[in-house]
């Protein structure tokens, strides 16, 4: 029994999928035999990436050049999805940057540009895709990935937690606001996983004391995401919206 946890032939649209967690979603669905459109700002690398995600089983695999600061380019991205498949059923707000150092330090410019991608950015996308399916009456889905930095707070990320803690009220917020068009929006909360980019940070002694702050005492792992991503694309949940689902090994409970 699948309770609906099926992705084949789902039209997915993934935005920062260059790399890290967006890549490994395209991966996911594609090993599904979805159909998948990776956004990002590095056209070249998302090409490169496209035999992999045949070979894994994607039913088709689109390229779309992306930088979701320019609203523009977010209204370009959605039509070409739109336009490749013939219609789009999960749209997958994964795009993300912070911008590390003590709160007194960042610069305006630091701030404007976490929020442009993680806020703005974010919301841009889902109001486009939103007014596709309202327009079209086709149901829709959206993923936001928001992270446990929204919910709790870590010294030295204060953008970003904020800009994280925007991302969860906005599930809820369009959550109540969409469903009558049968659509719905539910946000992912990663805890700590490992990635390129963090690797180092996690081998140094603030790094390790963090992991020890951990229920679990690890940190995620990509295919930790596997279950409870599949969960929010396929219509096993079909009955949840405006939920957040903290993948974090129990970091959100750890003891104050
Ligand atoms: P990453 O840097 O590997 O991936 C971020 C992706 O967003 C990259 O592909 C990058 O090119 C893209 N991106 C950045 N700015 C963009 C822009 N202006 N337009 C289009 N694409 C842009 O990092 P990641 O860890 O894979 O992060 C992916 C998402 O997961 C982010 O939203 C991040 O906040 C969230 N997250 C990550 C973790 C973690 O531990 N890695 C934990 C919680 C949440």
């Amino acid at each position: 029994m699948t309770f609906g946890a099926d992705l084949a032939g789902k039209r997915i649209l993934i935005t920062g999928a260059s790399s890290g967690l967006g890549a490994h979603f395209a991966a996911l669905c594609a090993s599904q035999g979805a159909r998948v459109a990776i956004a990002a700002r590095r056209l070249e690398r998302l090409e490169s990436m496209v035999p992999d995600l045949m070979k894994l089983g994607a039913a088709d695999v689109r390229t779309i050049e992306l930088d979701v600061s320019d609203g523009a380019a977010i209204h370009a991205c959605r039509a070409e999805a739109v336009e490749a498949f013939g219609g789009l059923d999960v749209l997958v707000n994964n795009a993300g940057i912070a911008r590390e150092g003590a709160a007194l330090d960042q610069r305006a410019e630091d701030f404007d540009a976490v929020m442009d991608v993680n806020l703005r950015g974010v919301w841009l996308m889902a109001i486009s895709c939103g007014r596709h399916w309202r327009d079209t009456g086709e149901p829709g889905n959206i993923i936001n990935i928001a992270s446990i930095l929204g919910e709790r707070v870590s010294a030295g990320v204060a953008s970003y937690a904020v800009s994280k803690a925007a991302v969860v009220q906005m599930t809820k917020a369009l959550a109540l606001e969409l469903s009558r068009h049968k659509i719905r929006v539910n946000a992912l909360a990663p805890g700590y996983v490992e990635t390129d980019i963090n690797r180092g940070f996690f081998e140094t002694e603030p790094g390790r004391k963090m992991i020890s702050r951990i229920p679990m005492r690890r940190l995620g792992e990509l295919s930790d995401l596997d279950g409870p991503f599949t969960l929010l694309a396929s219509d096993a949940s079909s009955y949840m919206t405006g939920a957040i689902i903290p993948v974090d090994g129990g970091h959100l409970v750890s003891s104050l």
